[in-house]
């Protein structure tokens, strides 16, 4: 029988209910079990796919093309499995369904209401996700905070979950907040208690608290929080700040979380975690040898969400080659032509970013014309790849004006243009070309090289192509396309021949990277940063 954990969050947003949800899954998973994580967010967008990365962060696209919250990655790099469209879950998806049933007809002659109707379809998609892989244990986390308005129905339908299953099946892990009063010289456990108070007022105990603190809790802490939020001593985990959340697992296995959620499920453990190759990649992480300084170049740099999985493939090729890669975030808007030189100098590899709109398109070519004239390591994902095709085609094949149709409709040379079959696509969301596809690599080229194998997978997310009218004349100046979708023939990976390491991908290479299997590109740029910087 499936086992359900839900994870929700108090006094504050940002406690990392994600990275929480994902140690606690790592450790279930060591024990020998099947775990998955979905999140559920209060918002009425159907999904983030059509938010700017301004307002949640990167939107991060799995195997199956759903366009989901970040901590979907989160999932993703923790437990190395694959997460689908039933792991992220909206308001907006919830009363879309219902509302599709009540046009139907489904509830002929009934008023639709939030409660039972939405609160049934919630708690059916909690258990949706078994219907394809039965799992042991079922995690989700709950977006947003106890106490918004518009997490209300979620919480009602955890506590009827509660009932329906049985406390020994459902349990509820409560993140908060102990802050430390510098004056007072104290932690406070008054948050904690109110937001506990407000969880019960909806009818919810929760089970396990997680206190999230910047300071070691003492015993006596502990043990008025135990009291006055109602749970077993043991059920009151220290969750402390760490240098890095891959640290997380480890320190909630100190803490002894999995051994309480055993408990508390009456579930016995088939096996001591097993966490070798997890413990491996750290100590790699935390003993680099050599160190590199990466640009980061794109339009969003100011919050560090934004490009959450390409800051963590970083830490992941950083430690499988023992280096440490200091990450800059360089806005395009601030590069031209006269400073891009003064700006990249001293940077051993660049990344130019994925993105959409012409903001800060100019800056971006500018940066690439630099990397390849002067021979710096450069990985273009998506826009950045499209980015350098442009450059390439203005620069050294001649074509002055060359664009891409999304920033300039009426470009004569489009090297860069809309997909045939995104001509007729209206609607904005979820109707990009998403997802995974394959890829025939070349071989006897970088890519080849990177991904030892003639043929990978990866994840989409683009409108636009390269323009195959101007594969002969880019070829014929020695741009090489090292990858491709046979079936339409879309060009996947450009290269350079007479550049150590200039590699663009129409795909998101990010997406894929953990930190058992970070991902070869990234791992290739920094090999090939440590080479340049000697
Ligand atoms: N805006 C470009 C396109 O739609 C690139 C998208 C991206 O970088 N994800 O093709």
């Amino acid at each position: 029988m499936t086992k359900y954990i839900f994870v929700t969050g108090g006094v504050t947003s940002s406690l990392g209910k994600g990275i929480f949800a994902a140690s606690l899954a790592k450790l279930l998973q060591g024990h020998g079990f099947t775990v998955t994580i979905q999140k559920f967010d209060p918002y009425l967008n159907i999904d983030p796919g059509t938010l700017n990365p301004y307002e949640h962060g990167e939107c991060y696209v799995t195997e199956d093309g759903a366009e989901t919250d970040l901590d979907l990655g989160h999932y993703e790099r923790f437990l190395n499995i694959h997460t689908s469209q039933a792991n992220n879950v909206t308001t907006g998806r919830v009363y879309q369904t219902v509302l599709d049933r009540e046009r139907k007809g489904d509830f002929l002659g009934k008023t639709v209401q939030v409660i039972p109707h939405i609160t049934d379809e919630i708690k059916s998609r909690f258990e949706a996700i078994n219907q394809l892989t039965k799992y042991d244990f079922i995690i989700t986390e709950l977006g947003g905070t106890v106490g918004d308005i518009e997490s209300l129905p979620f919480i009602e339908a955890v506590r009827q979950f509660i009932w329906d299953k049985g406390k020994e099946n459902a349990i509820v892990c409560h993140l908060t907040l102990v802050p430390y009063l510098a004056a007072a010289k104290e932690l406070k456990t008054k948050p904690t208690q109110h937001s506990v108070k407000m969880l019960s007022e909806s009818g919810i105990q929760p089970d396990i608290i997680i206190c999230r603190t910047e300071k070691p809790i003492p015993s006596e802490v502990r043990k008025k929080i135990a009291l006055f939020c109602n749970v077993s001593l043991d059920a009151v985990i220290q969750g402390i700040d760490k240098d890095t959340i891959y640290d997380v697992p480890l320190e909630m296995q100190k803490e002894g979380i999995d051994k309480v959620v055993l408990k508390k499920l009456k579930m016995k453990s088939k096996q001591e975690p097993n966490l070798q190759k997890w413990k491996k990649f750290l100590t790699k992480l935390k003993n680099p040898n050599k160190e590199v300084h990466i640009a980061l170049v794109g339009k969003y740099i100011e919050l560090q969400d934004a490009y959450k999985s390409i800051y963590e493939s970083f830490i992941h090729a950083g430690a499988a080659c023992s280096t440490k890669v200091v990450v800059k975030a360089i806005h395009s808007n601030n590069l031209t032509k006269a400073n891009a030189a003064e700006i990249l100098k001293g940077f051993d590899g660049v990344l130019v970013a994925p993105g959409f709109g012409d903001r800060a398109i100019d800056g971006k070519i500018e940066a690439i014309r630099f990397i390849r004239e002067n021979n710096i390591p450069f990985l273009g994902i998506c826009l950045g790849m499209q980015m350098a095709v442009i450059e390439y085609a203005r620069n050294v094949a001649g074509l002055a004006d060359a664009h891409s149709t999304e920033m300039n409709k009426k470009v004569k040379h489009a090297v860069i243009d809309i997909m045939h079959s995104q001509k007729s696509v209206k609607a904005m969301g979820g109707t990009m070309r998403l997802g995974a596809y394959e890829c025939a690599i070349e071989e006897k080229t970088l890519a080849h090289k990177l991904y030892k194998s003639k043929k990978i997978s990866e994840r989409h997310r683009h409108r636009y192509e390269f323009n195959n009218d101007y594969l002969d004349i880019l070829r014929s100046h020695g741009l090489i396309t090292s990858g491709i979708n046979t079936e339409n023939n879309l060009v996947e990976i450009i290269e350079l021949k007479d550049h150590p390491f200039f590699i663009g991908a129409q795909y998101h290479p990010e997406l894929k990277s953990t930190p058992e299997n970070p991902h070869p590109l990234f791992v290739g740029l920094i090999e090939a940063a440590v080479k340049y910087k000697k």
